[in-house]
């Protein structure tokens, strides 16, 4: 059955993924959007933007991290995911698990390591918080620390000046609420699958892949290098592995979509490594 996702203002899922490949093209050529997709794209990081304040992602966590909306396994949670289906352009939109296994299989394809390739399956599974009827402005886009200065390397940075923590003496400062220099771990990100996804995964994944997961909507970090004055050295260390990331997510589109009945025996194996049977989300 499928779904229909609630919030109107990004049309389609897809539609902030083929925004961050025209912010970070792979080759030269990049190709001009329409005007309203654009359009629909600023209108998601206005709403985003205003809406992602500390006291939003704190709250947010406290609402998932007890983890008791229900029990499935992952590949269970794959197929589950792609009851979501975009409202534009059903015929060449890839489905969900469509993307999380090219991602993965093009990691595999490179050699990496069994624990990489199962990352790159489970990096995007955060999204069933839009199938709970989450704003899309709460589960994509970039992300971002709160509780401190925004980075005027955030995209759009304009539309901040509307979100309260913006105004607030307490948290609107290079540090905040933070000591320099604290690591990563100390800091609310904005609320999204990212983190959502982390909170589900922790128990179970090496920490580099936790890194992956936790922050790869995290390009003020991996690409715009902002907020080094909150990381530690170990989160630079981390770093290195979401850098490595970063190109399967946004750059494994192939013209031949993965064949998900034929893959499926080797990812329940995959999967069977590092996770019990069912997982609480
Ligand atoms: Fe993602
Ligand atoms: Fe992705």
């Amino acid at each position: 059955m499928a779904h229909e996702v609630k919030n109107k203002h990004l049309g389609s899922l897809d539609e902030w993924e083929d925004d961050i490949l025209q912010r970070y093209p792979e080759k030269e050529s990049f190709r001009d959007y329409e005007n309203t997709e654009r359009d629909s794209v600023k209108e998601f990081y206005r709403l985003n933007h205003e809406n992602q304040t500390l006291a939003f992602a704190q709250a947010k966590r406290a609402e998932f991290e007890s983890l008791s909306r229900r029990e499935m396994g992952i590949w269970e949670a794959c197929e589950y995911l792609n009851e979501l289906v975009d409202d534009s352009d059903p015929d060449t939109d890839l489905s969900q698990v469509q993307h999380l296994l090219q991602t993965s299989e093009a990691i595999r394809a490179d050699g990496h390591p069994r624990w990489f390739i199962l990352t790159g399956l489970l990096h995007d599974l955060g999204k069933i918080l839009c199938l709970w009827d989450e704003p899309q402005w709460g589960v994509v886009g970039d992300t971002y620390p709160l509780g401190c200065q925004f980075s005027d390397r955030i995209v759009y940075p304009e539309f901040f000046a509307k979100n309260p923590d913006a105004s607030d003496p307490k948290l609107n400062t290079e540090n905040g609420i933070y000591q320099p220099g604290c690591g990563l771990n100390e800091v609310t990100m904005s609320w999204g699958h990212d983190e959502y996804m982390y909170l589900v995964a922790k128990d179970y994944m090496p920490e580099e892949s936790l890194y992956m997961i936790r922050f790869h909507s995290c390009y003020p970090i991996h690409r715009e290098g902002a907020y080094q004055h909150l990381m530690n050295d170990h989160d630079r260390e981390m770093f290195e592995w979401v850098k490595k990331f970063n190109p399967y997510d946004l750059y494994s589109k192939t013209d031949k979509p993965p064949n998900v009945v034929e893959l499926k025996p080797y990812y329940l194996e995959l999967i069977d490594e590092f996770f019990p049977e069912k997982i609480k989300w």
